[in-house]
This record gives structure tokens, C-alpha cells and sequence, in this order.
């Protein structure tokens, strides 16, 4: 049997909140009950917000909580490396190359101002379908890429995507009315996080993925990105998403829930404990170490 093998894969913009936590937690405890390994990758492909201070204090933090990782990190340990995306451009670009020789691809040269004016209309949680303006009649087929600044698309076909999330149970998604083409590289050079996390993901060999509810739809883009790019998917599992006391989700300003300032407040094992005991690992709240919960 392969080894498990789980990944903790966070944005360095900001300090870790409450949220954060869950899903490492999750990840690191599932494992490493199963004697497997968790990789601390480096999400840092939005140049203008990624800061290296944020991703040391990343490490900072997870090492405080007792979550230690096995490969990654900015210091790049490990046979997969390297485990911070800025670092992995070329890797990026070979597989763009793939998907541009299936025709699957094509520039787009609009505007976030074109996008508002020749949207299709907004869906309720305020995502946009793109309108294919720049499209193509006749995708599939090869492009060149223009001289003048552009984005990369991912043509997607009228395609339901159907996946068996381990804790959010039976997903579908329609590619094309619930996603539509979606960019895998912006106008300013920056990689798309949907391509850059299912490379990643498949080339680090990572065999489980936990993270948040909010990427479900996200999960039906990476799995076609799979299937297109000839890689063995992972299993997926999505947790509820930690909200604060008005009910709303946690944000990297929602200051009382930053690791800053629960750290002046709590001892790691009342972070851990509290958290367990929001995910039903254990039954009341007790202070407890990360290794205790294995
Ligand atoms: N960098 C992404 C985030 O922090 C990772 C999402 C994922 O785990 O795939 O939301």
C-alpha cells in the first residue's frame, strides 16, 4: 500500500487564523495516524500580496502548535522540492505547454473592466462565469500567444465533473455553467492557483487532501486539470469552514482569531483542544498536545 501522504498548503499573506488551524490540524492528525508524511508547501503566487515574513511565521506557528512536517517549508527539505511555488515556474510552464498543444487553451486580453461590462450574469455567491469574449469559435485548437498582455484561459467543455468528497459526501459540478473558462495564468506572469495546486499536488505525490467547503467547486476545475494533464487524482476531503460568533466566515483581519493574538492568550494545547473538540475528536474541552490526539 502507498504510503499516505497529506499536505498543508497555506498563502503566506497574512498571519494564520482559528481556521487555518482546523485545517492543518486535520491534516497533520489524519497522517499521521496513518504513519505517513505532511508537506508544508508555500502558496506564495500572488506576488503582491505573498510577504516571506508571513511564511516564516507560518512555520513559526504550526512548529509552536506541535504540528511538524516531515518535507517542504521554506528551507525546501525533501525529494519533491521545491515546496514554495514561486520557485516552481518551469514546472508551471510544462504543463501549460501540455494543455496548449491539446488546443485546450487560449489568450485573453481582457480587461477586469471588459470582464464587469460582458459578464454573463453573476452567480449568487458573486462568482463570474466568464463570457467568452476572447474565446475562440472553434476550441479545440492551437494558439499563439499574442504580443500584447494577455491571461491564459482553460477552454472548458459542457462537462459535469462528479466526485466522492470523503466528508462533504456525492459533488457535481457543470465545467461550463457553474465554473466557465477559468484563468491558469494572469496578464502580470503570476500562475493561477488551479493550475499551480494540481501540478504541486500531483508531482509531490500527495495521496489526500484536506481542506476547507469552500473549495468543492474549485475541486471539479483541479480534477478536469487531472484529467486533462494525465495525473492520478488524489482523495479529496472538505471540512465545514470555522466561523466566528456572527456566524461569518474567518478572515486573515479578524484580528481575535489571528494566531498573533491567540497566542499572547492560550498554551498550544488549549488551541488544539479547543479545536478537537470543535472537530468531535474529543468529547469536552481539555487541553491536550497535537501528538496526544494521533
Ligand atoms: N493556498 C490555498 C489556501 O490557502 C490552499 C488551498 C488548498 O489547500 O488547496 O486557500
Amino acid at each position: 500500500m502507498t504510503k499516505a501522504r497529506g499536505r498543508f498548503a497555506p498563502s503566506p499573506s497574512g498571519r494564520m487564523h482559528l481556521g487555518n488551524l482546523y485545517t492543518a490540524l486535520l491534516s497533520w492528525l489524519s497522517v499521521r495516524r496513518q504513519g505517513g508524511e505532511w508537506i508544508l508547501r508555500i502558496e506564495d503566487l500572488d506576488p503582491q500580496r505573498s510577504k516571506k515574513e508571513f511564511a516564516h511565521l507560518i512555520e513559526d506557528d504550526l512548529s509552536w502548535l506541535g504540528l511538524d512536517w516531515d518535507e517542504g517549508g521554506l528551507a525546501d527539505k525533501g525529494a519533491f522540492g521545491p515546496y514554495v511555488q514561486s520557485r516552481r515556474h518551469n514546472l508551471y510552464n510544462e504543463a501549460l505547454s501540455k494543455l496548449k498543444a491539446l488546443g485546450v487553451v487560449y489568450p485573453c486580453t481582457c480587461t477586469r473592466a471588459d470582464i464587469m461590462a460582458t459578464q454573463a450574469p453573476h452567480q449568487s455567491d458573486g462568482r463570474i462565469i466568464y463570457s467568452r469574449r476572447c474565446c475562440p469559435p472553434d476550441m479545440p485548437q492551437q494558439m499563439d500567444e499574442p504580443s500584447v498582455p494577455h491571461s491564459v484561459r482553460l477552454w472548458v467543455p459542457d462537462r459535469t465533473i462528479e466526485f466522492e468528497d470523503g466528508l462533504a459526501g456525492h459533488q457535481e459540478f457543470n465545467l461550463d455553467k457553474d465554473c466557465g473558462d477559468f484563468v491558469l495564468r494572469r496578464a502580470d506572469g503570476a500562475w493561477a492557483y488551479q493550475l499551480a495546486v494540481v501540478v504541486d499536488d500531483a508531482m509531490m505525490g500527495i495521496t489526500e487532501v484536506i481542506r476547507g467547503e469552500d473549495l468543492l467547486l474549485s475541486t471539479a476545475q483541479q480534477l478536469y486539470l487531472y484529467d486533462l494533464l494525465g495525473y492520478n487524482a488524489p482523495q479529496f476531503k472538505h471540512l465545514p469552514l470555522v466561523r466566528n460568533s456572527e456566524g461569518q466566515r474567518l478572515s486573515k483581519r479578524d484580528n481575535s482569531q489571528s494566531m498573533d493574538y491567540l497566542r499572547s492568550h492560550f498554551s498550544p494545547e488549549e488551541i488544539i483542544g479547543r479545536l478537537a473538540h470543535i472537530a468531535g475528536i474529543i468529547p469536552d474541552y481539555r487541553p491536550i498536545a497535537a501528538r496526544d490526539l494521533i
